[in-house]
C-alpha cells in the first residue's frame, strides 16, 4: 500500500512563513545564529523532505545562554517580581499559545509526523492547560512557620519559618514525541518558581520550541529568563548537563541518555529530575468489559504511533479472554488509517525519523527471528515517509527483546496469564516502572492489584490519561522525581529554613 503525501499548501500562511524563516537561537531576549554558523535540517517525516533549518548549536552557544540565564537570575528583577505579576506573564504566554494553537499544531505535525488535529486537541490543549495551572501557583507558594524546641537552648525563645527559594538556572532537555507539551511541563513550573531556563528541544523537533520563544518574547518575559538553544544532544545537550552554571537539569528522554546526564551532573552536583523510558503493562482481567478494554488497549499502544513513554506495550490478558482480546486488538491494528499528519482522517502517522523507523523495524525482525508470531502488521507501507504498520505479536516469551526493551513504536506484545500473582510477577518483570493499566469491573481486584504494580501511574479502565494536577514519573529505571502537580513547582525550589532567636 502506498501512503498519501503531506500537502504543506493546505497549512496556514503563518505556518509556511515560519517554516521558511531563518531560525536563530533565543538568548537573552535576542535572536542569534549559532556562533559556528552551522545549521541542521528539519525534516517532514511523512515525506522525508527538508522543511526548515535551525541552528546547530554547541557548547559555546550553551555557555552564552547559561550566562544570560544566570544574569537574569542574579539581577533579581525576575526573582523579586511579585508572584501575581509573574502569574500574569505566564497566563499571557498561555493566551498567546491559545491564539496561535492552529499554527503550533501544524508545526508540530510537520516536524514530528503526528496528526495536526490530534496535536491541537491533545498536545496543545494539555500544554496550555499546564501553562495555566502552573501560572496559578506563584501566589500560592508558601512555606510554613514553626516553633523550634532545640534541647540545647532551653531558655531561648525561637521562631522559624521555611521559604521556597528558586533553585537558580535550569537546563531543560526534552525529546521529540510530545515536543510542546513536554517543554511546557518543564518551563512552566520552573518559571513559576522564579527560575531562569535554558531549553534544548530535540534535534528532530525544534520548531515549536522556537515558536514558544517567539511567543514568550511577545508576552514580555524579561531578557534571559527563557532561552531556547537548538542542536544535537551530544553537543548542546551534553554542554547543558555538564555546565557548572546550571543548578538543575530537568530531562525527559531515554534511560540511556538519563544515565549520561547523571554522570555529567556530578561536577557541580546539580539537581537532576529524570523522566525516562517505559515498557508499561496493560492488564485485562477475566471480568473486564471487553467493549472498553479492546479499543482501550489498542489506543494504549497505538496512540502517537506508539511513541509514548507510557505506551501500553505489553498486554497481559487472562487466559479465559486471550483469544478474543488478541483478535479484537489485531483487528483494530489492521484497520487503522495510515497517512500524513496534515490529513485529519489519519490515525497512524509516520515515526519521527528514518532512524526510528529502522530501529522499530529491527525490533520487529528480532521478534520474528526469536520465534514470536505476528498477527497484524510487521511491515512498512510503500512510500518515502517513515511509516510502520501497527504490529501485534503473540507467542512471545519473557526473555525476548521485544518483551523486555522499549521499542517506542506501534508494536504490541500480548501474553496470557493465569491469576493475580502470575500477572503481578509478569507485569513487574521489567527494569522500567512508569505506568500500568488495569481493565476490570471488580473493585476489589482493582484495589488489590494497583498497589502491587511497580509503576508511577496506574490507570483503571483507561490508559495514557494524564492531568497536570497529578504527579507523573517513574519507579525503577523510569526516572527520578515527579512532574506536574503543585509539587512540580516546589521541585524547582530549595527549601530554606530561617531560624530567629527572639
Ligand atoms: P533521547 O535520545 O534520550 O533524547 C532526549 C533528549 O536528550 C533530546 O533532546 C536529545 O537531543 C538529548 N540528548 C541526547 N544525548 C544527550 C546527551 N549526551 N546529553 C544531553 N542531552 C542529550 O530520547 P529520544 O529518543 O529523543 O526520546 C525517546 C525516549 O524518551 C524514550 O525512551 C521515551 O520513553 C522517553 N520519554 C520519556 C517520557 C517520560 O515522561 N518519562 C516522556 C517522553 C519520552 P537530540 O535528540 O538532539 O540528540
Ligand atoms: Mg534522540
Amino acid at each position: 500500500m502506498n501512503v498519501a503525501t503531506n500537502d504543506l499548501s493546505t497549512t496556514r500562511p503563518e505556518t509556511r512563513e515560519f517554516l521558511a524563516a531563518e531560525h536563530k537561537n533565543f538568548i537573552n531576549g535576542q535572536w542569534q545564529a549559532a556562533k559556528s554558523g552551522k545549521t541542521l535540517e528539519v525534516y517532514d517525516p511523512a515525506t522525508g523532505q527538508t522543511v526548515s533549518h535551525v541552528p546547530d548549536s554547541d557548547a559555546v552557544d550553551i555557555d552564552e545562554a547559561v550566562k544570560a540565564a544566570r544574569q537574569a537570575f542574579e539581577d533579581r528583577a525576575w526573582q523579586n517580581m511579585k508572584p501575581a505579576v509573574r502569574e500574569r506573564l505566564l497566563h499571557r504566554l498561555a493566551d498567546l499559545m491559545e491564539t496561535n494553537v492552529d499554527i503550533l499544531a501544524e508545526l508540530e505535525s510537520i516536524d514530528n509526523g503526528k496528526s495536526a488535529a490530534v496535536s491541537g486537541a491533545v498536545d496543545m490543549a494539555c500544554a496550555i492547560d499546564c501553562m495555566r495551572y502552573m501560572a496559578g501557583v506563584p501566589s500560592k507558594l508558601n512555606g510554613s512557620t514553626l516553633k523550634p524546641s532545640t534541647p540545647f537552648m532551653p531558655d531561648s525563645e525561637l521562631f522559624a519559618y521555611t521559604n521556597h527559594v528558586p533553585v537558580g538556572v535550569v537546563g531543560a532537555i526534552v525529546p521529540w514525541n510530545f515536543p510542546t507539551l513536554l517543554l511546557c511541563w518543564k518551563i512552566a513550573p520552573a518559571l513559576a518558581a522564579g527560575c531562569t531556563v535554558v531549553l534544548k528541544p530535540a534535534e528532530e523537533t525544534p520548531l515549536t520550541a522556537l515558536y514558544i520563544a517567539k511567543l514568550a518574547s511577545e508576552a514580555g518575559f524579561p531578557p534571559g529568563v527563557l532561552n531556547v538553544v537548538t542542536g544535537y544532544g551530544h553537543t548542546a545537550g551534553a554542554a547543558i548537563s555538564a555546565h557548572p552554571g546550571v543548578d538543575k537539569v530537568t530531562f525527559t528522554g531515554s534511560t540511556e541518555v538519563g544515565r549520561l546526564i547523571v554522570q555529567a551532573a556530578t561536577g557541580n552536583l546539580k539537581k537532576v529530575t529524570l523522566e525516562l523510558g517505559g515498557k508499561s503493562p496493560a492488564i485485562v482481567m477475566p471480568d473486564a468489559d471487553l467493549d472498553i478494554a479492546i479499543p482501550g488497549a489498542a489506543s494504549g499502544i497505538f496512540f502517537n504511533h506508539g511513541q509514548v513513554c507510557t505506551a501500553g506495550s505489553r498486554l497481559y490478558v487472562h487466559k479465559s479472554q486471550f483469544d478474543r482480546v488478541v483478535e479484537g486488538v489485531a483487528d483494530v491494528a489492521r484497520n487503522m488509517k495510515i497517512g500524513p499528519g496534515l490529513d485529519p482522517t489519519t490515525e497512524i502517522g509516520p515515526l519521527v525519523s528514518k532512524i526510528q523507523q529502522e530501529r522499530v523495524c529491527s525490533y520487529i525482525e528480532s521478534g520474528r527471528e526469536s520465534g514470536a508470531e505476528i498477527i497484524a502488521g510487521g511491515d512498512t507501507p510503500d512510500g518515502n515517509g517513515y511509516f510502520v504498520n501497527p504490529t501485534v505479536f503473540v507467542n512471545t516469551n519473557p526473555d525476548m527483546k521485544i518483551v523486555r526493551e522499549e521499542i517506542f513504536g506501534p508494536v504490541l506484545v500480548v501474553q496470557p496469564f493465569d491469576d493475580l500473582d502470575d500477572v503481578v510477577a509478569q507485569a513487574n518483570d521489567s527494569p522500567f516502572g512508569l505506568a500500568a493499566s488495569i481493565w476490570s469491573k471488580d473493585v476489589s481486584t482493582i484495589h488489590r492489584l494497583a498497589p502491587r504494580l511497580r509503576a508511577g501511574t496506574v490507570w483503571v479502565n483507561c490508559h495514557n490519561v494524564i492531568d497536570v494536577a497529578l504527579p507523573f514519573g517513574g519507579f525503577k529505571e523510569s526516572g527520578w522525581g515527579r512532574e506536574n502537580g503543585i509539587d512540580a513547582v516546589k521541585a524547582f525550589t530549595e527549601t530554606q529554613s530561617v531560624v530567629i532567636s527572639l
